[in-house]
């Protein structure tokens, strides 16, 4: 028996990487998976088919998160399939690095509304299932570096800070309503996204986490399956899953 049993989640940014991993570990614990993309189909239906291959339940839903429209339409679409929604990961996100000095109005607007945009478009069109149902876990993920200062990053930096504090406001906001919600901080994961960066700094990087090693997919997975099933009475943190990298 799975701790997800019966359960339906929804988790953006599937096809690849983070959300992948949790996707995965999610339907592994007998959740009903919806399992999001933007443009990745074939890497998102190669992941439905392994969660088949289990046994397990799946849905695809293509949607822009970063389009109110579309980020609704997608809840929507989960409701109308399974009845029920009771975890959402907000996950879904890009960068385009650049120094402050380069920076352009797009690669502001497009990172933000991207990253931070997306989780409140989420959020807002889950909530009255969830509301209406008194059950649910709304999970952020963040990043380490909405924590500290990251050079070329001031877009990608300040919509994950925002992230943070829009958790704790809307943990205070759906307490009473029993829904928790909080925010995991990856440090460095192994994925698509870290491996842009050139092999001479990502040895840099590793000489500063304590636990010697980049983090995986699975790693941040653990977390956000512990924040759906074994956390009732946890809402407005921030769980930081990084091998010690950033000790306040
Ligand atoms: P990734 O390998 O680049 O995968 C990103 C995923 O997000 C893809 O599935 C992509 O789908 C999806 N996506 C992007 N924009 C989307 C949109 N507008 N609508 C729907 N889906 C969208 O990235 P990752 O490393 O797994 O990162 C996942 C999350 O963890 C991100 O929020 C990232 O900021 C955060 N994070 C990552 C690290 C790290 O070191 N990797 C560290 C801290 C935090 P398509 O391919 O279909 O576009």
């Amino acid at each position: 028996m799975g701790k997800l049993d019966g359960q339906v989640a929804i988790v953006t940014g599937a096809s690849r990487g983070i959300g992948r991993g949790i996707a995965l570990q999610m339907a592994r614990e007998g959740a009903k998976v919806a399992i999001n993309y933007r443009s990745s189909e074939a890497q998102a239906q190669e992941l439905a088919d392994e969660i088949k291959g289990f046994e397990g339940e799946c849905m695809l839903v293509q949607a822009d998160v970063g389009s109110p429209d579309e980020a609704r339409d997608m809840v929507r679409r989960v409701f109308e399939q399974w009845g029920r929604i009771d975890v959402l990961v907000n996950n879904a996100g890009i960068t385009k690095d650049r120094t402050l000095r380069k920076m352009g109005d797009e690669d502001w607007q497009k990172v933000v509304n991207a990253n931070l945009g997306s989780v409140f478009y989420c959020t807002s069109a889950v909530m009255p299932i969830m509301v209406n149902q008194t059950h649910g876990h709304i999970i952020n993920i963040s990043s380490m570096n909405g924590q500290v200062g990251a050079v070329g990053q001031s877009n990608y930096s300040a919509s994950k800070g925002g992230i943070i504090a829009f958790t704790r406001t809307a943990a205070l906001e759906l307490a009473r309503f029993n829904i928790t919600v909080n925010t995991i901080a990856p440090g460095w994961t192994l994925t698509d996204m870290f491996a842009g960066v050139p092999d001479n700094i990502q040895d840099q990087i590793k000489g500063r986490i304590p636990l010697g090693r980049f983090g995986s997919s699975e790693d941040i997975a653990k977390a956000a399956v512990f924040l759906s099933t074994d956390a009732d009475y946890i809402t407005g943190e921030q769980l930081n899953v990084n091998g010690g990298a950033f000790m306040a």
